[in-house]
């Protein structure tokens, strides 16, 4: 008695399993793939589809100004899925870069924050007493500069990260610090942050003279 009722079940599995393998085997029609996903290809990848908010308008004016060519900034959480760089990341096609960034939306927060107080770093600098306010606006602006550098094309994270910092006094600048607190800026990221960044992201070209120094006349960096 037992044994069919085994049977049957065993049966009714093999049944199932050849219904499986004879719908795995169907060929699909003209053996196209029966979906096309326009959100995988490079044309709807490499552009933002949300409306920029006031602020990140702001900071695509100047992620502009860097890129030397009309991008945009989206604030966005794009940790889901895999390990990115910290801060905001650049989509690249080969050696393509997308026409938008997404920004961490704590980046975004402390760059607003930066916008409402800009001055008081070179002040700060001089008594070597600034506080992490201070410290996180100077790492949100070279997140900004840094994906603002992928944006005109370089992929290299090295390259965009020295150019990144020499681009921080003009960022901070056009955010409403001086030229003397853009500089401070980006000498504090340049000594705290910089020794501490993977190694991917350093380069003993980046330097005042040195073969990444993009202007060497100018104060470094
Ligand atoms: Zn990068």
């Amino acid at each position: 008695m037992g044994s069919s009722v085994q049977w049957k079940h065993l049966g009714a599995g093999v049944v199932i399993l050849l219904a499986v393998v004879a719908l795995r085997t169907l060929p699909s029609e003209g053996g196209q793939p029966l979906r096309h996903d326009h959100t995988k290809e490079w044309g709807y990848v490499k552009v933002a589809h949300r409306p920029a908010s006031e602020l990140e308008r702001r900071l695509g004016e100047i992620a502009s100004v860097v890129a030397r060519r009309p991008v945009q900034v989206r604030c966005e959480d794009f940790s889901a899925g895999k390990a990115l760089e910290p801060g905001g990341v650049v989509q690249f096609n080969g050696e393509q870069s997308a026409d938008f960034t997404r920004i961490r939306p704590d980046v975004c927060t402390a760059l607003l924050q930066f916008m409402r107080r800009p001055a008081g770093t070179a002040a700060c600098a001089r008594a070597g007493s600034c506080d992490s306010r201070v410290l996180r606006s100077a790492d949100a602006l070279t997140v900004l500069a840094h994906e603002s550098s992928h944006l005109e094309g370089i992929r290299n994270e090295a390259v965009a990260q020295c150019y990144a910092m020499q681009a921080v006094p003009r960022i901070a600048r056009a955010l409403g610090a001086s030229t003397e607190d853009g500089h401070a800026l980006a000498s504090l990221e340049y000594a705290f942050a910089y020794p501490r960044m993977p190694p991917a992201y350093r380069s003993p070209d980046c330097r005042s003279g040195g073969a990444l120094d993009r202007s060497p006349r100018a104060d470094w960096p």
